[in-house]
């Protein structure tokens, strides 16, 4: 069930002030099933690690400072489908929505690693297609169960590398800090890719005015 879905033409909107802007920054977190979306999501938020948290999927809303700044952060909780057929695509909706996406695996178990390749290629390819530009952090969670690795953090940085996506280790058993990295690691990936988008809209429009200036110089 998903509990609020908001549209993404929002990225900066002013405060009533007007002076400060205010920035809202919508990340999805995608991943095999059990491997601790939730629980990132909910440690993330109220700073606590509860153990169970049931089969639902949400959109939680919560404000923190990053850098001196008040971010408002959508956090889109999915659930992995269990239909193989829906596995094949991550939603068109979804990346759409999502400023950046935070793609999870359990360091204990191989074949939520595989998802995440498979999940970080999907994105790759529809992002070309659709020209988006979301940054992805891969996380290789439940570090704190060492005796059960199956995942080397080689393999993780790896895969990080080739798919030209940050890489953290992390237990969102054990500490809240991991979490917090990852979630204002991606904020300032997002600032960047914002200012990148930004310049390049700059330039384009500098080319457009400059080619309508000589384009009506040459038609004179
Ligand atoms: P989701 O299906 O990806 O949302 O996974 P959940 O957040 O529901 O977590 C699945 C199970 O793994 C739950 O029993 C959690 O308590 C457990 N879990 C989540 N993160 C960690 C972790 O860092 N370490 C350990 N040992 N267990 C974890
Ligand atoms: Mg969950």
């Amino acid at each position: 069930m998903v509990v609020q879905v908001k549209p993404s033409s929002h990225h900066c909107s002013k405060t009533i002030e007007g002076t400060q802007q205010k920035v809202e920054a919508n990340i999805l977190l995608l991943g095999a099933e059990n491997v601790g979306k939730s629980a990132l999501t909910v440690r993330f938020i109220t700073k606590r690690f509860i153990g169970e948290y049931g089969e639902i999927e949400s959109i939680y809303s919560h404000i923190d400072t990053v850098d001196g700044r008040e971010i408002s952060f959508n956090i889109w909780d999915s659930l992995y489908p269990q239909d193989s057929a829906i596995t094949e695509s991550i939603s068109e909706k979804q990346l759409q929505w999502a400023d950046g996406v935070i793609l999870v695996y359990s360091i204990c178990d191989h074949s939520s690693f595989e998802v995440v390749r498979q999940q970080v290629q999907r994105i790759r390819h529809a992002s070309r297609k659709m020209s988006a530009t979301a940054p992805i952090i891969i996380v290789g969670n439940k570090r704190d169960l060492q005796h059960r690795r199956t995942v080397s953090s080689e393999e993780g940085r790896l895969l990080a590398l080739s798919e030209d996506c940050v890489f953290f280790e992390i237990s969102a058993a054990e500490t809240y800090h991991g979490v917090l990295l990852v979630f204002h690691g991606l904020i300032g990936l997002i600032k960047e890719s914002r200012a990148l988008r930004k310049g390049a809209a700059g330039i384009k429009s500098i080319v457009r005015s400059m080619s309508a200036v000589f384009g009506k110089k040459r038609a004179e």
